[in-house]
């Protein structure tokens, strides 16, 4: 780990504490050069993790279409989307390795599911972003209000 204050590799680990929900490590690291403290995470990254589309083909997780797609789907806030889109995706990537942990080995992870996931992630933060990424992911191909539930097809983005 480099220090954020003089750019040195020698740092040493004071406390270290792991997150109770998701697989994040916390660390509190001194640095032996210039003896500033500073904290880092230690997260587990989706780029190995591969994503199957509907036509059987697997692609490797990638962050930054996901950023992308969320960051689309956030125009009526565009300054407010520049800030919140990685943290978003983040949060989905972290939500797509646990759920991937609890599967069976051969039972990848596909992008309709990845669509679903950050769906759920996004109501949670705001719902009309939501309902825009939804929209354009063609999750909710169209929104019958009369019965209150949108119906769902298959999409290979996210
Ligand atoms: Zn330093």
């Amino acid at each position: 780990m480099i220090c954020i204050y003089c750019l040195s590799q020698k740092t040493r680990v004071l406390n270290s504490r792991a997150h109770r929900k998701n697989p994040l490590v916390w660390r509190r690291r001194t640095c032996t050069s210039c003896g500033k403290i500073f904290t880092s995470y230690e997260r587990p990254s989706c780029d190995d993790l591969l994503i199957e589309n509907s036509h059987g083909e697997s692609n490797r997780f990638n962050i930054g279409t996901l950023t992308i797609s969320i960051y689309l789907a956030s125009q009526h806030n565009k300054k407010q989307a520049l800030y919140d889109s990685f943290y978003i995706a983040q949060t989905v990537e972290l939500e797509v390795i646990k759920i991937s942990a609890n599967r069976l080995p051969n039972d990848h992870i596909n992008t309709y599911d990845l669509v679903k996931i950050t769906y759920s992630i996004l109501r949670r933060f705001d719902e009309a972003i939501a309902m825009q990424y939804a929209i354009q992911q063609g999750y909710i191909s169209s929104i019958k209000r009369q019965r209150g539930r949108p119906s769902i097809q298959k999409n290979d983005n996210y």
